[in-house]
């Protein structure tokens, strides 16, 4: 028996005043996640705990059934490992952007105008060098990579680091790069935000005469850094409970959270992460690796977030349509009776009218072979509110799934 979590990114939301003050879920027309609801148990989750807005990263790794409160050290170590790096114990890792600064250092774009993938890749080399001669200076190994358009991920690899300093991001344009400073008093804290305020000066060096500048619209003359984190120690889910998991997602942070827990990351052409991407391809390469003997898939899906930051109310409402037509299509082809178990679910609520995560419950449904029925027949955020599996924690289901595949051991005698 194996597990389909399909976990679609801030879809939970609160009452729309467009939408009749009914919530996105209970608008969009969802026969398929409709039809998980019925044939399975339902309930509300708190990602971490009631009213308790969690990034997607803590979202994640508590849906993965790691307690963030215990586990999570920073957003930097999930972006690293998932743009591919290796992180090993005591390394520190930034995520980065390329932005525009004047003379002065005052940011005035913070994406370097939306720089193009393929030239940030041709600074991020010449960075790259520079970082090698510099890190040979100061006693530490430095990576960076850009990743896609204006992001990418620096690495601090040595002795005697720390993740507590502060970003150089200032957050918005038209204030001042700001310098690392160390946020306790330890020589590691110092010593790496020395490192940080030598490394972003010498990038800026770099930049200002790299010839590919002097022809960019917007030169992308600064590296932002932000979100300092060491790997988390944690027991994959192998370790655990003994499974074969994998990983479908377009997004680094959560690939990131996904190489933690263990899970092998799956490449799906098509998939972007927005809302051009190609949601059959994600089901079939899910259904594909459950064949293939995987014991979990975990499918994250991103645009539902976006909509909601954007504030897109219809944007919103017909992506979830568009989920719902891909679930249907895979669901014909899995076997609810006696192979899988099928979960939907979302990380958090992202509310369309602030535009922000929040820290509202989110619905949850379950079916497969061996799962209760409860009396609800629709997934959304207030009918799920009826359901068998009532309230639980986001690092409660990780068990709830484990229990029914057999996988979890006795408490006691
Ligand atoms: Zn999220
Ligand atoms: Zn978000």
């Amino acid at each position: 028996m194996n597990v389909l979590f399909v976990v679609c990114d801030g879809m939970a939301d609160r009452p729309v005043r467009e939408l009749g003050r009914r919530t996105p879920l209970q608008v969009a027309k969802t026969p398929s996640m409709d039809r998980v609801a019925e044939l399975g148990i339902t309930g509300l989750v708190d990602p971490v705990a009631p009213g308790v807005p969690p990034g997607s990263d803590v979202a994640n790794m508590a849906l993965l059934g790691y307690d963030p409160y215990e586990h999570y050290s920073g957003r930097g170590a999930f972006e690293a490992l998932g743009a591919g790096l290796d992180l090993g114990p005591g390394d520190v890792a930034f995520r980065c952007n390329f932005a525009t600064v004047d003379k002065r250092g005052v940011v005035l774009d913070r994406r370097a105008g939306r720089i193009s993938t393929e030239h940030a890749h041709v600074l991020a080399e010449a960075l790259q060098e520079a970082a090698e001669d510099l890190g040979a200076e100061l006693g530490v190994e430095v990576v960076f990579v850009s990743t896609v358009q204006h992001r990418g991920v620096l690495v601090l690899r040595g002795e005697g680091l720390s993740r507590a300093v502060s970003d150089t991001d200032p957050g918005e344009a038209g204030r001042p790069l700001r310098r690392c400073e160390p946020l306790d008093s330890t020589p590691q804290a110092r010593r790496t935000a020395e490192l940080v305020n030598a490394i972003s000066e010498r990038f800026r060096e770099v930049l200002a005469r790299h010839p590919l500048n002097a022809r960019l619209e917007v030169p992308a003359n600064a590296i932002l850094l932000r979100g300092a984190g060491t790997l988390p120690r944690a027991k994959t889910l192998k370790e655990l409970y003994g499974i074969r998991g994998a990983c479908i997602s377009a997004v680094a942070l959560i690939k990131g959270v996904a190489r933690m827990a263990g899970l092998e990351l799956l490449d799906v052409p098509g998939a972007t992460g927005s809302y051009d991407t190609d949601l059959d391809a994600k089901f079939s390469h899910a259904l594909r690796a459950l064949e293939g003997g995987a014991d979990l898939v975990f499918l994250h899906i991103k645009a539902t977030d976006i909509a909601s930051h954007d504030h897109a109310v219809e944007r919103k409402v017909s992506f979830i349509e568009r989920i719902d037509e891909a679930l249907g299509k895979a669901m014909e082809l899995l076997d609810l009776e006696d192979e899988t178990y099928l979960l939907i679910t979302a990380d958090h609520t992202t509310s369309l009218r602030t535009g922000k995560h929040e820290g509202d419950p989110v619905p949850l449904a379950l079916a497969g072979p061996e799962v209760r029925r409860d009396w609800v027949r629709a997934f959304d955020e207030v009918s799920c509110a009826q359901g068998g599996l009532c309230r639980l924690r986001g690092i409660d289901i990780m068990p709830v799934l484990m229990n029914l595949l057999g996988k979890m051991g006795k408490l006691g005698a």
